[in-house]
């Protein structure tokens, strides 16, 4: 059985089983403010205990984290962790002493549709999820395009309005400014937050002509996502050349997780 573990901007989110049923354990927690890779590392033991599982029973672990992730399982940068260069595959091989895969949870997310979810019969796709941050993933020949080096998941960091409030990342007038559950936090509800998530998924259709779009995210509960109106923008702001994609919001409850266990799936 597989260990998956979403950690997110606002949550810890933890499940066992093989990944493609119902799961034997879960559990669901707010992120402790300050978590550090080491007591998230003891948490997930905690947790374990808890549910009475020995690490001799964990087959491997999968990782599905909000943050850019280079080889090994080596976080580069997540913000809204505030974690930098953080050793964390090689830190929960050290504690478990099991197989552990660690991956940008949109592309976990975005693995999960392409395999079993609604891009699954579509060689091309745009997954964009809408939560306290805005990440997204292509999907192209079937695969889960991750960039040259792994960063090709911060659509909320596209810049629309250089003389815009700050962003965390360090610049101006991001797309999550304005459209995420963070800038709902802020400015409520958030001005021009649809429009803006339609430029930016717009320029992402122009570029690519993906056939499907995959919408997922807390934040789309928000009042003012409107999936009519987001349909009814997105031809106005693309290239009139390219094919409009299906557009779907997914109603899978736990890609990250389902994505994460499938990081395992050449374990037994
Ligand atoms: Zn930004």
């Amino acid at each position: 059985m597989k260990l998956a573990i979403d950690l997110g901007g606002t949550h810890l989110r933890l499940a066992f089983g093989d990944g493609s049923g119902p799961w034997q354990h879960t559990h669901r927690s707010r992120r402790p403010d300050g978590m550090t890779p080491d007591t998230f590392v003891s948490t997930i033991g905690d947790v374990l205990a808890e549910w009475g599982i020995e690490r001799r029973d964990v087959d491997g672990i999968g990782v599905s984290v909000a943050a850019v992730v280079s080889a090994g399982g080596h976080i580069v940068r997540a913000e809204n962790l505030h974690w930098w260069e953080a050793p964390l595959g090689r830190l929960l091989c050290e504690a478990f002493g099991r197989p552990v895969v660690v991956e940008t949870d949109v592309y976990c997310g975005a693995l999960f549709e392409a395999t079993s979810g609604h891009a699954r019969s579509a060689g091309s796709g745009l997954y964009v999820s809408v939560g306290t941050g805005i990440g997204h993933a292509f999907i192209l020949n079937h695969q889960v395009w991750r960039g040259a080096f792994g960063g090709a998941n911060a659509l909320g960091h596209m810049v629309l309005r250089p003389e815009g409030a700050a962003c965390y990342c360090g610049h101006h007038g991001c797309l999550c400014t304005t459209a995420s559950g963070l800038a709902q936090a802020v400015d409520q509800p958030p001005r021009g937050a649809l429009v803006d998530l339609a430029q930016a998924i717009a320029a992402a259709l122009t570029l690519i002509e993906p056939e499907i779009i995959i919408l997922t995210g807390g934040a789309l509960s928000q009042p003012w996502f409107d999936l009519e109106h987001l349909t009814r923008l997105l031809p106005e702001l693309t290239y009139p050349g390219i094919a409009q994609p299906a557009l779907v919001v997914s109603d899978v409850p736990d890609p990250n997780l389902r994505g994460a266990a499938m990081l395992l799936k050449e374990i037994a």
